[in-house]
């Protein structure tokens, strides 16, 4: 079969997969890493200004041209930088990030918008100092080109600090042999007409597999890898040992909770409700309180002073609190500015000294103001009021006091609304348009920016439709918890 970069990656994470893009790929799930994808070019074409001025070869659908296109410039050239430089050697076709040609040696440099380095990467590049040697070129240095999480933005971005490279040719060179195996035993495996492997660790690393519901169509409909905050590694476990269905499940020895949730899923059992450690919890409140929920978005590359690589910017909140009656405020930055100062300026407003402010998953919502208060020390002594006196609505879910067969072993938001108000038309997410969750807020945020004026006008109005319902979802749930006490 033709391999590239990314199909040899997949194959080490698991021969079956390319096995059942050729043979099944109407079985392949959607998966939501568009956002990702597109990150990870944002980085490319950021990281290749590292290496000064350069030639691109450009993508076409027909490779052949692409190789072409990539031979005429390394033979025009004594020193030159390449970039997208594509080559095949016997079907096994890449395209290098970045190619820095001295004189008749060559250095590999592959760009990712991680962190950290990872076993995948250093697969990826064996895969590609493979094709290139085979084809008798002399690579001399392999580097992974990744980002610092240490850079903090000031001024012009600085391209030396905010990525690092790696030099990584003594772990390729080691790797040769196995490559060479590997890209025959794929090439074996997937002319086999039949499917022979079973799931294994494979199956969530590096990536979660989109064939793994199509792997797992032998287990019960609830399975145990359905089963809630238990580690993927006991979950194989039972499985290899051929424990498949929360019945068998049950027969082991297993922890409480795992217990608690199983005996819910099975059968009719009562709603779990402990008043006494409900009103404890209430008692810790001091009306009116305040609910607060921010959204926040993460980009590799820092835009503003004072960020950080993937640092969370909050650019809106929603706040509802109760005076007599339920009233609310909200906050949305302008797109493409800078929206921490105005928020955390609103904020301070919006928020009086002293009071409770309710969040669900409260450790979130420190974090974003204990960050702006050390970036605004003319705020920051409001800012550290409010977030000292931020508690947690999620506790009452999180250590059981409140359970719920509907809650399938999860105390996040998304599953304790519908669970306690399922029939209430205006707590229910799939009735927002456009924006439903916190990834589609992000997304819709960061690409404001590309659109018309009406446009923009009709995307703000649904983010801040999604962001109200988040809080009001907190209010109804915190007036459940009183009236039930
Ligand atoms: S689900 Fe697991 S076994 Fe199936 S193709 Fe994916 S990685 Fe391979």
């Amino acid at each position: 079969m033709n391999l590239s970069k990314s199909s040899y990656c997949r194959g080490i994470q698991c021969k079956k997969i390319l096995w059942l893009e050729k043979h099944k790929p109407e079985e392949k799930e959607e998966t939501n890493n568009d956002r990702i994808l597109e990150q990870g070019n944002d980085i490319h074409e950021v990281a290749r200004y590292l290496f000064g001025s350069h030639i691109n070869i450009e993508y076409r659908e027909n490779l052949p041209q692409m190789i072409e296109d990539t031979i005429n410039t390394i033979d025009s050239y004594k020193d030159v930088i390449i970039t997208e430089a594509s080559f095949n050697y016997k079907n096994n076709f890449c395209s290098v990030d970045i190619l820095k040609k001295n004189n008749n040696s060559y250095e590999i440099y592959e760009i990712k918008s991680s962190t950290e380095l990872k076993d995948i990467y250093i697969n990826d590049a064996s895969y590609q100092y493979y094709v290139l040697t085979s084809l008798g070129l002399k690579v001399t240095k392999v580097s992974l080109v990744h980002i610092n999480s240490n850079y903090i933005r000031i001024g012009d971005l600085d391209l030396d600090q905010l990525f690092i490279k790696q030099d990584i040719t003594k772990e390729i060179k080691d790797l040769q042999e196995t490559v060479k195996n590997n890209i025959k035993e794929i090439n074996e495996y997937v002319e086999k007409s039949e499917e022979i492997k079973d799931i294994d660790e494979n199956c969530f690393k590096p990536y979660p597999c989109p064939f793994f519901k199509y792997c797992t169509k032998h287990l019960p409909e609830k399975n145990i890898f359905d089963i809630p905050r238990m580690q993927t590694r006991q979950k194989l476990k039972l499985y290899k040992k051929g424990i498949y269905s929360y019945e068998d499940l049950l027969k082991e020895e297993i922890n409480e909770n795992t217990k608690k949730i199983l005996e819910y899923e099975l059968y009719n059992k009562e709603d779990y409700i402990d008043k006494v450690k409900i009103k404890e919890f209430l008692n810790t409140l001091k009306e009116p309180i305040y609910f607060l929920d921010f959204e926040t978005y993460q980009m590799p590359i820092p835009l503003y002073n004072n960020v950080s690589p993937y640092e969370q910017i909050p650019f809106q909140y929603s706040l509802h609190y109760i005076e007599s009656n339920l009233k609310h405020k909200e906050f949305l930055a302008q797109a493409g500015t800078d929206p921490r100062r105005a928020l955390a300026e609103q904020l301070v407003k919006d928020i009086p000294k002293n009071t409770t402010t309710l969040a669900y998953n409260m450790g979130f919502e420190k974090g974003v103001i204990k960050r702006l208060s050390k970036l605004y020390p003319d705020l920051s002594e409001h800012l550290m009021n409010i977030h000292d006196n931020i508690k947690d609505l999620m506790i009452p879910f999180q250590k059981g006091y409140y359970y719920t067969k509907d809650m399938h072993g999860s105390y996040s938001i998304k599953y304790v609304l519908p669970a306690l108000f399922p029939d209430d038309p205006s707590l229910n997410y799939k009735n927002l348009d456009l924006i439903h969750n916190g990834g589609e807020a992000m997304s819709s945020f960061q690409d404001l920016i590309n659109k018309k004026e009406e446009e923009q006008k009709y995307i703000r109005e649904r983010l801040l439709r999604y962001c109200e319902l988040d809080t009001y979802a907190m209010v109804k749930i915190y007036e459940k918890l009183k009236e039930i006490v």
